[in-house]
């Protein structure tokens, strides 16, 4: 299961926004970008000028970065947008936002992405019953997703619930408690239900790219 290894806070300044992949720390002054840290590279600070070509390509990589999927992934993602029907960059958010791990950081059980994902690969996650340790799986609407009542499994999803910092979105919906936690997908995301940390995300330039 290939992941990206690059150092997270230097793909935030990559990007200049932030891409909360550090946990408690993003939320913290520590965090880099918060103190205006210029772009990764000797000449980060010199890089001006962006062609038609660069600024499509930085938001598809802003987008992979947020959702922790590398290129192979990511074009399998937008080979199934191009076969839904409907707007196929909207399909592609869509698609990313029923990807396991993101559902179990969504419902609260995991701070970031990656500790979703963790928590996924470590067999910690039930859906609908089954032990699922494939992060990239994609929930369905009426999906019952639970964390295993053993102690291990339930430390870290009984943390972040208690800090209460992620917000659920509408899709969702949480069944469970802090001592079982469980979650549902309600419904299929659609594009006002994208995480409101990459909403500004501008999936149309991401749509041209990929067409290439
Ligand atoms: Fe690092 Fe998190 Fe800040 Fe990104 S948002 S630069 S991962 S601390």
């Amino acid at each position: 299961m290939a992941r990206n290894t690059d150092p997270v806070c230097k793909m935030c300044r990559r990007e200049q926004m932030k891409l909360f992949l550090k946990g408690d720390r993003c939320f913290s002054p520590k965090c880099p970008i918060d103190r205006e840290s210029l772009p990764p590279g000797m000449h980060g600070a010199r890089r001006s000028k962006t062609s038609e070509y660069g600024i499509r390509l930085r938001e598809k990589q802003k987008l992979k970065r947020f959702y922790g999927v590398l290129e192979a992934q990511f074009r399998r993602y937008y080979t199934l947008a191009t076969r839904a029907t409907g707007n196929t960059g909207e399909q592609l958010l869509s698609i990313l936002e029923r990807r396991l791990d993101n559902v179990v950081h969504r419902l609260g059980f995991a701070i970031n992405r990656n500790s979703g994902r963790q928590m996924v690969a470590h067999g910690h996650v039930l859906v609908n019953g089954v032990k699922c340790d494939i992060p990239s799986m994609l929930v369905k609407p009426g999906d019952i997703i639970k964390v295993k009542t053993r102690d291990s499994s339930l430390k870290m999803a009984r943390e972040t619930l208690a800090k209460g910092s992620v917000r659920i979105p509408d899709f969702l919906e949480l069944t469970g408690s802090q001592d079982a936690p469980e979650g549902r997908m309600t419904r299929i995301p659609s594009r006002q239900d994208v995480d409101e940390r990459i909403t500004d995300i501008r999936e149309q330039l991401i749509i041209e790219i990929a067409t290439r």
